[in-house]
């Protein structure tokens, strides 16, 4: 990725050349995106609830029917292999299609409040409110799946969208605004890709008349942005960035927990928000553990073309790269040992790096403090669950982790001891793909949810909606004129709602008093 005079030089990652340019967007075109989805919104906003689930069940047709071309597209764009872009990246989008729209009316319908002093003289519901103009702001790594679920979620709550896409994936950008306008038929003033690096636009997508921003990607750019968007209190959704533990217990299944191990570091090159990026190990089973994972890694392909069928793919660029190999250097300097891997393979032109596992690591290290983001696997042996929760939590993440232990009931505990959004007990960061269950981040891994209820409320407002039932009630009792009477009756009735007979007694009472009936009834 390179931004030249106002054009992006895409690159494929497995080649380290260029795939094509695409035009880069100026802030003031950007603002015009977004004035256009402001006027579309209050006719979205007002389509039934059908019309959107349809709108569902269209994209999710599309994206069957055009799989294979989608894969290659990331394929080429981001590297990954084309078994992990049907499984991270069309599973979950056809599933957000498949689980949400048969519940969309369901989900979004009006919720009454059981009223307590004023039953059956006032009504309460939560209405649920489309935003308006939602600012969708992805990621590169998981390229397809990540920008579609906000931007479904987005829209079939009734919202309109300005999607901006990672600069190093303007081409899978492109194919999404597909999905959405040809495949779901959406209108082009409804949904809108903006093609623009973050820098540049940030400010726009951070101010009115956006109503939402929900950001994917870094800690440190999701805190710019929250800032940005305090200014005028837009409210945001941060799925940001991690430093997972994998917990093993000595009852672990050693041969299941190391093929996790071993997907949970190096699937899509290490480059998951989830990755096992630390794993602690119960001592009797660190020796075994460490052996079997070093034999099995080694049998781990990387993707260096002319191989197409491979394990692991290529860092995204340089950059991503050169922090892996900081990590790599800051730990050997410091005591690290590397028992695979550790440097570039060789005659390979685009950006890899060889799947690397070290031991003799410890909390002073990046590796295990820092968001590496790559190929990295560091084990650490500890003597008692007690010792795995406390270097588990010792981190300013809090995205997942995993357990890993025969004894469901063991693992269980450790798991409710953890900082994380999600904990998976002997499996590793695949629930993102589990549509009805929320992808969350504790600390600073995140604020809000995507995926299931808790991420549907994210995009809509709960409207209040309260109603007078008593219409021959004329005047209030809290209502002026004040003095002591008002006052005297107040006291009575906070006294009458603490008795069982409760305020219709009260209210019965009340009625027979002539200067109260004059007064309420009018
Ligand atoms: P990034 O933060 O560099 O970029 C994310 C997006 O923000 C890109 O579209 C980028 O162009 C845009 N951006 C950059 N600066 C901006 C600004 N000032 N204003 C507005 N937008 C701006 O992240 P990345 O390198 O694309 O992705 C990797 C990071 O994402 C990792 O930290 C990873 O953990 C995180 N991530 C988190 C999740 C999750 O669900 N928690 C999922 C995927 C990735």
């Amino acid at each position: 990725m390179a931004n030249v005079g106002g054009r992006l030089v895409s690159m494929n990652p497995r080649t380290g050349t260029p795939l094509g340019e695409v035009e880069l967007m100026t802030p003031e075109q950007v603002a015009a995106e977004v004035q256009s989805a402001q006027e579309a919104f209050p006719r979205w906003a007002a389509l039934p609830i059908a019309e959107r689930k349809a709108m569902l069940y269209r994209v999710r047709d599309f994206v069957l029917a055009h799989a294979d071309e989608i894969a290659q597209v990331v394929h080429d764009e981001q590297g990954k292999p084309f078994a992990e872009v049907m499984s991270a990246d069309i599973l979950p989008v056809v599933e957000i299609c498949n689980y949400y729209a048969p519940r969309l009316g369901s989900l979004l319908k009006d919720e009454p409040i059981p009223m307590h002093i004023f039953k059956g003289i006032k009504s309460s519901r939560l209405v649920p409110k489309p935003l308006g103009v939602v600012a969708v702001i992805t990621p590169w790594n998981f390229p397809f799946s990540i920008p579609m679920s906000g931007i479904l979620f987005a829209l079939m709550t009734g919202n309109t969208v300005v999607f901006k896409p990672a600069s190093e994936v303007p081409f899978i950008g492109k194919m999404i605004a597909r999905c959405i306008l040809e495949g779901g038929g959406v209108p082009s003033d409804v949904f809108h890709l903006v093609l623009a690096s973050g820098r540049s636009v940030g400010n726009t997508l951070c101010r009115p008349p956006i109503r939402k921003v929900v950001f994917t990607g870094s800690t440190e750019v999701g805190k710019f942005i929250q800032k940005q968007c305090a200014e005028y209190l837009i409210p945001t959704v941060q799925e940001l960035g991690g430093k997972d533990p994998m917990i093993v217990l000595e009852d672990a299944d050693l041969e299941m927990t190391v093929k996790g191990a071993l997907w949970g570091a190096f699937a899509n090159c290490g480059q998951i928000c989830a990755s096992v990026e630390r794993c602690y190990v119960m001592r009797p089973l660190y020796d075994e553990f460490v052996k079997r994972v070093v034999e099995e890694a080694s049998k781990l392909r990387l993707g260096v073309p002319p191989l197409d069928d491979y394990d692991i793919g290529p860092l995204v660029n340089e950059s991503q790269r050169a922090v892996v190999e900081a990590h790599v250097a800051d730990a050997v300097a410091k005591g690290a040992k590397i028992l695979l891997g550790g440097k570039r393979p060789e005659g390979a032109s685009g950006f890899f790096f060889e799947p690397t596992i070290m031991v003799n690591v410890n909390h002073d290290m990046l590796a295990m403090r820092d968001e590496t983001f790559g190929p990295l696997l560091p084990i650490m042996p500890v003597d008692s669950e007690e010792e795995a929760i406390r270097l588990a939590n010792d981190s300013p993440y809090g995205l997942t982790a995993s357990v890993w232990s025969r004894n469901r009931a063991r693992a269980e505990k450790v798991a409710l001891q953890l900082d994380a959004g999600t904990v998976t007990v002997n499996d590793h960061a695949y629930s993102y793909a589990l549509v009805e269950t929320p992808w969350q981040g504790m600390k600073e891994s995140g604020l809000g949810a995507s995926h299931s209820i808790l991420g549907v409320r994210e995009f809509y407002f709960p409207q209040h909606i309260n109603v007078d039932l008593m219409p021959r009630l004329r005047r209030r009792m809290w209502w002026y004129p004040y003095g002591p009477q008002p006052f005297a009756l107040m006291k009575e009735l906070i006294g009458a709602l603490s008795r069982s007979a409760g305020l219709p007694g009260f209210a019965a009472k009340l009625l027979t008093r002539p200067e109260w009936r004059k007064i309420l009834l009018g």
